[in-house]
């Protein structure tokens, strides 16, 4: 990076140089760890209320050569920013396609394999890259299933609505992730092919303890079953919220109490343990 060292007197011009090599190198680490395929895959299971699992979440992971095993928190936001996220996220969706013929060949090829989008994927590019994805590896219609924040569906919406609509007749269903968080309104929502709504994590911690989050979860789950949309709660750690979610009727569970992200054999064995095959 350059050196400003007549800025010695601001101290701000220092620390974005600091900040900015930092991030120029992480880019670099970035682009190779992409040529020597150090990207993998977790897969987190969702269930059903009545502990049937329906689908597997890819979670996408770095297999870092010196400091092991780093969560998308540590580098997902400098894909997205330098467009890196692209060539990473189409990576991301052939994994997961991949997989799909070892879940048949377990006996689970009904299972959903869910994956993450983010904004800067979400062109007509991944339409052709989806398209050929479902062609060679042979998924049928309904397998794959996209999730996407509201944020990536605000952002353009004509957009998004045109190219959703063209994925799902490709048979791909949608889930909209962190739902609660964003600022868009479900009536607003229902013009939009979605399939799902995943209550937000920060919603479902509070459950049993805070009312304003039961009443909130309880809102979005009753909004949604009028609209016909199902909902997803994410993030259960407890045995407490995941009573009160079977209680009132949401359709499907994921989070930490039921089974974490892991590679996906380990999880192909907690299904199969769970299963009694
Ligand atoms: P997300 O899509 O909302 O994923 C859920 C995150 O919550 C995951 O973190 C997951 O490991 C974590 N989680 C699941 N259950 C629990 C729980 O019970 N308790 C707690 N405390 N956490 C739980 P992770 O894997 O670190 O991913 C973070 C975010 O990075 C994701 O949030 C998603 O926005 C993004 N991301 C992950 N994989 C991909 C990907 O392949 N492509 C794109 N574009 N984004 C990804
Ligand atoms: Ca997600
Ligand atoms: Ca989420
Ligand atoms: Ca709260």
């Amino acid at each position: 990076a350059k050196r400003h060292g007549r800025n010695r007197a601001m101290p701000y011009r220092e620390e974005f140089d600091a900040s900015v090599a930092h991030r120029l190198q992480l880019l670099n680490q970035l682009r190779d760890a992409l040529e020597r395929r150090e990207f993998v895959l977790a897969f987190q299971p969702l269930f059903a209320p009545d502990g049937r699992p329906v689908a597997l979440e890819a979670l996408v992971r770095w297999q870092h050569p010196t400091r092991g095993l780093l969560l998308p928190g540590e580098f997902i936001g400098i894909c997205e920013e330098s467009g890196l996220i692209v060539e990473l996220g189409r990576r991301i969706l052939r994994e997961a396609a991949r997989h799909y013929a070892l879940l048949v060949e377990a006996g689970l090829g009904e299972l959903r394999i869910a994956v993450n989008v983010s904004a800067a994927q979400f062109t007509d590019e991944l339409f052709t890259d989806i398209e050929s994805t479902l062609q060679e590896f042979t998924l049928p219609h309904g397998v794959l299933e996209i999730e996407l924040t509201e944020s990536v569906i605000m952002e353009s919406p004509t957009r998004a609505i045109e190219l959703m609509q063209r994925l799902a007749a490709l048979g791909v269903s949608f889930s909209v992730d962190d739902f609660g968080t964003g600022y868009s309104s479900l009536a607003y929502l229902k013009r939009f092919p979605i399939d799902r709504l995943k209550i937000d994590r920060s919603f479902v911690q509070d459950l049993g303890v805070d009312d304003d989050d039961a009443a909130i979860c309880q809102s979005i789950i009753g909004l949604a079953h009028s609209l016909d949309i199902r909902t997803v709660a994410e993030g259960i750690e407890t045995e407490q919220q995941l009573a009160w979610l079977q209680a009132r009727g949401c359709d499907e569970l994921q989070g930490y109490l039921l089974g974490r992200p892991q590679p996906f054999e380990t999880v192909l064995a907690l299904l199969r343990r769970s299963h009694g095959s």
